[in-house]
């Protein structure tokens, strides 16, 4: 017997427009709520605390669905720095869900019962990074923490820049990845993709078969890389990828240029989103003469790799890289989303209850999921 959670993801229920009736009681009537706390690096704990207070310019939002990501999973591990600065701190930051307060005589643009998805930050729009554009640098941005609960509160610079609502027809799990589908806009834009180019996309997580979806979107020519057979598939059905490479089978580079690319000169733009020296360096190696390489997959701190400086600058080579997202991008994300122009249901390969946030992490850190939708309302 196969349970739910087995069903293939194209299966999955949609989840449309649940009523929130029972959750606005639940929000007047409790003062405490079921929320995940990270203590320290491998202490995580689901447990009763307060509902947050809200200040002035601040929503409460009952969450709906949250999503597993690779940086939760890391900061599990290890913690962060900026990411979880106050101890004991909420934790998860992909949700989509139902207003469940808004702050006194603010009632306008929010009101309790709309469903929303927020963006994990929003920029200040008054320093000098905001005032260049580039609002994904901002010296101010209010990051958000505390998916994984119950209720969430979202800030006021939030709420007010990088919060939206979410058509009747979208489900929650759907509109959650507003935010990782708005770091791969970003991480293409950064690319300067045209349709026709000859992209290829190293590393498929979920960042990556969103990368691979999204580019083809663009209109370009895409060769999904990675070792891992059933991502290689995903990268096919999902993504739509024109064209595959099996590192483990194919591991040299010019091997790679020579089967995958016209004339064997290389790709337009490749993107590295696996995330160590070894694989930023042969994203390198891929790269056409004037090509362009998006190093977007983070390696660890402190680690460093080789450059042929003769290559890059007689090959006009150019590197670039990119972190997080923008007000603009999360829009775009979430347009995409509810045009249904991306359905993201095949990346969702579990639905759990809430409280196991910490089995959800660990599975997506054995390799065993890609992406696990954790719910409150059970995983019916
Ligand atoms: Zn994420
Ligand atoms: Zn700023």
């Amino acid at each position: 017997m196969k349970s739910p959670a087995d069903k293939a993801p194209s299966l999955l229920p949609l989840e449309v427009a649940q009523s929130s009736k029972a959750t606005m009681n639940a929000s007047t009537t409790a003062s405490t709520m079921q929320a995940a706390l990270f203590y320290e690096p491998n202490v995580v704990r689901y447990e009763e605390t307060p509902i947050p207070v809200l200040e002035p310019g601040e929503l409460l939002v009952r969450v709906e669905t949250a999503l597993t990501c690779g940086t939760d999973v890391k900061c599990y591990r290890r913690g962060h720095p900026v990411l979880l600065k106050h101890l004991p701190s909420p934790f998860g930051h992909e949700f989509a869900g139902t207003v469940a307060e808004v702050f006194p005589g603010e009632e306008g643009r929010f009101a309790v019962g709309d469903r929303v998805v927020s963006a994990n930050s929003a920029p200040c729009y008054n320093c000098y990074y905001c005032g260049k554009g580039q609002t994904n640098l901002c010296d101010h941005l209010d990051l958000l923490n505390g998916a994984y609960a119950e209720f969430i509160r979202v800030p006021a610079q939030i709420a007010r820049y990088n919060t939206y609502h979410i058509p009747d027809h979208l489900p929650f799990e759907v509109a959650a990845f507003s935010e990782p589908l708005a770091v791969c806009l970003h991480g293409l834009a950064q690319a300067h993709i045209s349709p026709g180019d000859r992209v290829a996309v190293m590393g498929l997580g979920p960042i990556g078969q969103l990368m691979v979806r999204a580019a083809k979107l663009k209109g370009a020519h895409v060769t999904a890389i990675a070792r891992n057979p059933h991502k290689l598939a995903l990268a096919q059905n999902f993504g739509l990828a024109d064209a595959l490479v099996n590192l483990h089978d194919t591991p040299e580079t010019e091997t790679i240029r020579q089967n995958t690319t016209p004339d064997g000169r290389g790709f337009d733009v490749v993107i590295e989103a696996i995330g160590t020296p070894q694989t930023w360096e042969k994203a390198i190696a891929l790269v056409r003469k004037g090509g362009t390489v998006n190093l977007f997959g983070g390696c660890p701190s402190g680690s460093s790799i080789q450059l042929d400086t003769r290559r890059l600058h007689y090959d006009e080579i150019k590197l670039v890289s990119s972190f997080h997202h923008t007000p603009t991008h999360f829009k775009a994300a979430l347009e995409l989303l509810s045009s249904l122009q991306i359905d993201p249901r095949p990346l969702i390969t579990d639905i759990l209850p809430m409280a196991r946030f910490e089995a959800a992490l660990q599975k997506v850190e054995a390799g065993d999921a890609m992406k696990i939708a954790l719910k409150n309302h059970g995983t019916d």
